[in-house]
């Protein structure tokens, strides 16, 4: 089937390669032609595994292709995908600008049937306001329709998570548009939830929330178990096997981020308060969130005696592993209250590019050990896999102090506090 994709971020790319490896012909559109041009070369502006690998076969079977042009995306497609941002507004409520220019652009485009699919993440109701958009701007005689169909990939495995999808949410109250986009997935064999746009727009919405409101009451409860002896990893793992709960998601850390989970907590509460509902749990949810960067900064104190004038490495900046995205990301908001406080900061992440350094005014090192040297404390931010497996005793040695605070309780306190290291982790 011929799809085209506007918008080439994180969502719009992966589902772009995604759709080309199904065997569809994919045309994908972006605004950003440095971007576009990069991407006909096989180059990967973003740090996602496997996507390069799919792009590349996409572009050598020819099913795969990246333009500017939105006409030349949309005119033979048989589907246009919506895959453009939804920055929160001042207010917290999702800010539609972009997908509303998209649908205006794309409507006048259109000469056969085609379908409009919103992937990015749009309030209950705004699907509704795009199919009016682009009625109002359709030749005489053409068709078209809007359906929503959110996205629940996650970023660092989000080309597997595109192929193996738990489910696949399709809201559209139009036979022939379920038929298709059926079709499109067919391949997958994932389960499907054929509804109404405003039911999925909240499906996306609510499952955001959720997650966002586990991941604050474990950071709660850990904050408890601080104070009274108890080990959250073991409470976590105690609560996990209740088929009820389960394990996911109950990890303590320095809070959640990304570019999805708080601006979409915030959209949700913003539409209920629109409609006259105070969710003052997931009021909750963001507060816990935010309370929890100054407990993690609270911790680097205890260990180095204050931070003011000390040289904390930092580990890691991206919200989470295998992704290069600091949007929101939970790592610089602590270490923006430890440099308010008037810490130094030498930072060491994998994948993040060498630019954020300079916006957060930090110093970057090659690497984690280098990042210590002469340090007074680790903070251990984003659970990279290779910060398990270091020299410890050298780490130990080429720093002032040894003090680690593990935000997120990756490493063994045992092991490192019988090598003479001062330890905290989250809620242990
Ligand atoms: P992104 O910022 O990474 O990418 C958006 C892309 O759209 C950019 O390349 C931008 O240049 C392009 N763009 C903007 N306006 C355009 C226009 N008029 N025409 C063509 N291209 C345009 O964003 P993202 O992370 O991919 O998120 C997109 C949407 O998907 C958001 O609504 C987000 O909430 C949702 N979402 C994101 C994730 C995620 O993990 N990132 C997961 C599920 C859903």
């Amino acid at each position: 089937m011929r799809v085209a994709i506007v918008g080439t971020g994180y969502v719009g790319l992966v589902t772009g390669a995604c759709f080309a490896e199904m065997g569809h012909e994919v045309i994908c559109v972006d605004v950003v032609e440095e971007k576009v041009a990069k991407l006909r070369s096989g180059q990967i502006p973003i740090h996602e595994p496997g996507l390069p690998e799919i792009v590349e076969r996409g572009l050598a079977a020819g099913r795969l292709a990246f333009t500017t042009s939105l006409a030349e995306a949309v005119v033979p497609a048989q589907f246009v995908f919506i895959c453009v941002p939804t920055p929160p507004a001042e207010d917290g409520s999702a800010d539609l600008s972009h997908v509303e220019k998209v649908a205006t652009d794309v409507a006048p485009l259109i000469s056969t049937y085609k379908i409009i699919v919103n992937k990015s993440t749009i309030p209950v109701g705004s699907s509704k306001r795009v199919e009016r958009i682009v009625r109002e701007r359709l030749g005489p005689g053409v068709e078209a329709d809007v359906a929503s169909n959110p996205e629940f990939l996650r970023e660092g495995s989000a080309v597997f998570d595109f192929m193996h999808p738990d489910r696949i949410v399709m809201g559209t109250r139009n036979e022939r548009a379920a038929g298709m986009l059926t079709e499109l997935y067919r391949s997958l064999g994932a389960p499907l939830i054929v509804t109404d746009p405003e039911t999925a727009e909240m499906i996306k919405y609510a499952s955001n929330a959720f997650l966002a409101t586990k991941i604050s009451f474990i950071n709660a409860i850990s904050n408890i178990c601080d104070a009274v002896g108890a080990d959250v990893k073991e409470v976590a793992l105690g609560m996990g096997y209740d088929a009820r709960i389960g394990f996911e998601f109950l990890k303590p850390g320095p809070g959640f981020g990304g570019s999805c989970f708080p601006k979409d907590s915030k959209a949700l509460i913003s539409v209920a308060e629109q409609n006259g509902y105070d969710f003052h749990l997931l009021r909750g949810v963001l507060e816990v969130n935010e309370q929890q960067h100054r407990i993690i900064a609270n911790k680097v104190e205890k260990v180095t005696g204050g931070v003011g004038g000390k040289t904390i490495a930092a580990w890691g900046l991206a919200f989470k592993p295998n992704t290069d995205d600091v949007r929101d990301s939970p790592a610089i908001a602590v270490l923006q209250e430890l440099m308010d406080r008037g810490a130094t900061i030498r930072a060491y992440d994998p994948v993040v590019a060498e630019s954020v350094y300079g916006t957060l005014g930090i110093e970057r090192a090659p690497g984690p050990i280098e990042a210590a040297e002469g340090a007074d404390a680790v903070l251990l931010l984003t659970e990279w896999n290779e910060f398990r497996w270091l020299d410890f005793e050298r780490l130990r040695d080429s720093m002032r102090a040894p003090a680690i605070v593990d935000a997120r309780n990756l490493l063994d306190p045992h092991t490192l506090r019988q090598l003479g290291f001062r330890y905290e982790g989250v809620g242990r």
